[in-house]
């Protein structure tokens, strides 16, 4: 009864939300119709400044990150999408191989978009980069004690870590990253140390992973970056309170770097605006929008020189790992292996 009434309230969403696409037929050429899983309010001032700029206008359908590809497939040739905006490379390289995005070969985004931040044959490029990263409580954990990813299967982390499921993207794409830098075997190794030392059956996002190390659950935990940004900032004290207590550490710094991720987006396969949704990538690379588009959700730009958000100007740079973010999609089916063996729930 209940899952009835959810499954009308999603349907009449959604057809709400279709209404909102002008028909083919009075588009005329000047607008773009992006599909995006971003929901902040700064967005449509980057949007509304692409249009005083060009004169095209910008269709905002939002959606889940997993739901908004399924839709364009669904919608197939009459999909009114031009373009599809999406966090994490691994979702873009699977909205890749679902054909639903076409290559954009475009000067622009590729001297904007450091080339492991974007697909090597252009079907999506990165807007906003995440590093996923250690945290660590800062009344427990001395700093000093953390290198790199890899040793945090060592046994002195027994009962310790926390992280959230194998079956989210953000850990399939770490162990992507990780089977790229040390191979498959090294990976299982490492997965298997690091599902012993866990604090508990993973659970949560990774905010909950935050305030488990507040609440002492555990030590050390594997999240993004943006999150305890978030929550530093948060009006909510409860969240100010976690983020007084818990700090990032960037891995890796000796070797090949902190693992980074993207948000990024695509030009759609049977996109009718094709220019306009190129332009509009393009746009988002700007300086300007950059820094805005970052700033709300608490990610760094791609675009090198671009000012930082204070709170993460305060976590430091570091460097980052150089691996090209098409790899995590492509180790993807490697990675849930590895995991599913190593016992990661
Ligand atoms: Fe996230």
């Amino acid at each position: 009864m209940v899952a009835r009434l959810v499954l009308a309230l999603v349907l009449a969403i959604v057809a709400g939300a279709l209404v909102g696409v002008p028909p083919e037929s009075a588009a005329q050429g000047r607008e773009v119709n992006v599909y995006s899983s971003r929901h902040y309010d700064t967005d449509d001032l980057i949007y509304t400044a692409f249009t005083g700029e060009t004169g095209i206008k910008v269709n905002v359908i939002e959606g889940g990150e997993d739901q908004l590809v399924e839709r364009i497939r669904s919608e197939g040739a009459n999909s009114p999408a031009d373009v599809l905006i999406t966090v994490d490379a691994g979702r873009l390289w699977r909205a890749q191989q679902a054909g639903v995005l076409q290559p954009v070969s475009s000067a622009t985004l590729q001297a904007r978009v450091p080339a492991n931040l974007r697909d090597p044959d252009g079907y999506w490029y990165g807007i906003t980069k995440r590093a996923r990263v250690i945290m660590y409580s800062t009344e427990r954990v001395n700093p000093a004690d953390l290198s790199t990813y890899e040793a945090l299967a060592d046994p002195r982390w027994r009962g310790k870590v926390l992280v959230r499921s194998s079956s989210h993207v953000y850990n399939q794409s770490l162990v992507g990253s990780m089977i790229e830098a040390i191979g498959a075997e090294a990976t299982e190794r490492w997965a298997r140390g690091l599902v012993a030392n866990f604090a508990r059956r993973p659970q949560g996002a990774d905010a909950d992973q935050l305030k488990a190390i507040a609440a002492g659950e555990g030590d050390v935990a594997i999240t993004n970056t943006y999150y305890l940004a978030r929550m530093a900032k948060s009006d909510n004290p409860a969240d100010r309170a976690v983020a007084a207590v818990v700090a990032p550490f960037f891995p890796n710094q000796g070797d090949r770097g902190a693992h980074v991720n993207v948000s990024g987006g695509g030009v759609v396969g049977t996109s009718r605006n094709r220019d306009n949704a190129v332009a509009f990538l393009e746009f988002l690379t700007g300086d300007a929008a950059q820094e805005i588009f970052a700033r709300a959700s608490n990610e760094y730009p791609v675009v090198a020189g671009v000012s930082l958000d204070p709170v993460l100007l305060a976590f430091g740079s570091f460097r980052e790992d150089s691996v090209n973010a098409a790899r995590f999609g492509a180790n993807n089916p490697q990675a849930l292996q590895i995991m599913d063996r190593a016992g990661w729930r």
